[in-house]
């Protein structure tokens, strides 16, 4: 063993468990592929211009303290380390400056995050089209937004959110084109007295959702047969709302369906799912103090269940807190102690996520393509095949494969693993629990061949030599 505790992913929920676990003198190390602490919703925030610093606001800087307590916390912090492998003895493999090296302890935390879920219409492979967080991550981590006009489609609050940020960067903002179906805010309101008791999010979409319109931007509601226009790269965006056809001309179309668990560490570890269907995603289960069904291994965070970054603060500290009782550093009075604060703040975030699951639950139409549209982007399946191959007896992702190689390209089936899941099921009449998911393989990203060959030669200072 190398160390007393692994964390993979130095997010809110990674930079939580790794300053909890410094107070309690485990040996710790953090693990995260980007340059800098921060996750997607504090990324680059140590390091980041002040006028983007700004326009992105109080909810980015909260991250800033945090990743500066990691700073000086003595934990150690390995950055641009991209963990590519984990055995289920939960050595982790990973490679930093073209190097792969081991390391092993015997609590792991994975606080990998989540995805943004695809939006396969037709044209999103076109250049120009992009996930609306892709463009954020542009302006996090350089400073740099869209030149021509922008049309933003899908729906979620990350939407309006890069909205109203690109608006404020000096984007022109063409239009706002929200699929949610209608029925959606029917569903939503049974869980409104539960969000109103978190009124502090409700008031920030009302101000995101105030701001944009103040600003005049269009905004249609109900949309539907969303198709990218342009031959060679993206021109505008068709759609229909309100019973009438539209199009809109832009030079970059964003496209956001809500983000989900990236679940492509749980699977490679083969640990206990669930089919979530609020969420119409993959869970990782977890009990309270984020442990999976293999001993060791605590999954915290948006990598578990998508529920923000506060909430993933909150169940970083509980993960550590499991992982310092299982290896008996802390007693149970002095677990369940430390943990109350985190048990609170967690439950009170949790409150407006059913509000939230329904007002944004993504359209059906979403989850089942056109024929002709391309699903697997890296094999260029189209949905058409898919359906094919479940006419031809293939009752599952993994069976597709064989068919078609969906998802085996250099995403792994990180893009297309949902739709494809869906898509199997309404073709077989199953439930997306009854289909699967794909199985997934190290190495979980794309690496040099070489670094591969410095695993197999481990100097005499490797601690797992
Ligand atoms: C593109 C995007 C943008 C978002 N922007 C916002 C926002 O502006 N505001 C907001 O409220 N919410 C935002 N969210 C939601 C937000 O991700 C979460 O609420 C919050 O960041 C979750 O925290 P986390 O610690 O669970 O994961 P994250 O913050 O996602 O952190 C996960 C970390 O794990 C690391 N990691 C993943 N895989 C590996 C690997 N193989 N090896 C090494 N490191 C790895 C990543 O580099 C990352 O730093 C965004 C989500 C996405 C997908």
């Amino acid at each position: 063993m190398t160390h007393d505790l692994i964390i993979i992913g130095a997010g809110p929920a990674g930079m939580s468990a790794a300053l909890t676990a410094a107070t309690l003198g485990l040996k710790t190390v953090l693990l995260d592929e980007q340059p800098r602490a921060g996750g997607q919703i504090y990324r680059n925030v140590t390091a980041v211009d002040p006028i983007v610093a700004e326009l992105l606001g109080p909810d980015y800087l909260h991250g800033r303290p945090l990743a500066e307590r990691l700073a000086r916390s003595g934990v150690e912090v390995r950055q641009g380390a991209l963990v590519w492998d984990v055995a289920r003895d939960l050595t982790v493999t990973a490679l930093q400056h073209g190097q792969s090296f081991q390391l092993r302890a015997p609590q792991l935390i994975a606080a990998t995050g989540a995805m943004e879920r695809a939006s396969p219409i037709p044209g999103w492979t076109l250049p120009g089209v992009m996930n609306a967080g892709a463009a954020q991550i542009a302006l996090k981590g350089t400073g740099s937004v869209p030149s021509g006009p922008v049309v933003l489609a899908g729906g979620g609050p990350l939407l309006l959110l890069v909205a109203c940020q690109l608006l404020d960067a000096g984007v022109t903002v063409a239009g706002i084109i929200e699929t949610s179906p209608p029925g959606n805010r029917r569903k939503a309101m049974p869980h409104l007295a539960a969000a109103l008791t978190a009124p502090a999010y409700l008031a920030k979409g009302l101000r995101m959702m105030w701001h944009l319109r103040r600003a005049g931007v269009h905004w249609f509601t109900g949309a539907s047969q969303l198709a990218v226009d342009g031959r060679e790269r993206a021109e505008g965006l068709r759609f229909k709302a309100g019973g009438r056809e539209h199009r809109l001309a832009a030079s970059v179309v964003l496209l956001h369906h809500g983000v989900v668990p990236n679940t492509q560490f749980s699977r490679l570890m083969r640990v206990a799912h669930t089919w979530d269907d609020a969420q119409l995603a993959w869970q990782p289960d977890i009990d309270a103090w984020c442990q999976t069904s293999l001993a060791g291994l605590r999954i915290a965070g948006d990598g578990a269940s998508i529920a923000g970054a506060l909430a993933a603060e909150a169940a970083g500290t509980l993960a550590a807190l499991g992982a310092a009782h299982a290896i008996q550093r802390i007693t149970d009075t002095e677990r369940d102690q430390r943990a109350e604060p985190a048990r609170r703040a967690l439950s009170k975030q949790l409150r407006i996520r059913p509000f939230l699951d329904a007002l944004y639950r993504p359209p059906q139409w979403l989850n089942t393509p056109a024929d002709d549209t391309v699903v697997c982007r890296c094999e260029e399946v189209t949905a058409g095949r898919v359906r094919e191959m479940a006419s031809l007896g293939c009752q599952g992702p993994n069976q597709t494969k064989f068919f078609s190689r969906c998802g085996m390209g250099p995403c792994q089936g990180r893009v297309c693993g949902l739709t494809v899941t869906q898509i199997l099921a309404d073709e077989l009449g199953k439930t997306p629990a009854e289909v699967g998911a794909y199985r997934i393989r190290a190495p979980l990203k794309p690496i040099p061949l070489a670094s591969l060959a410095s695993l197999a030669a481990p100097s005499p200072k490797d601690p797992l030599a």
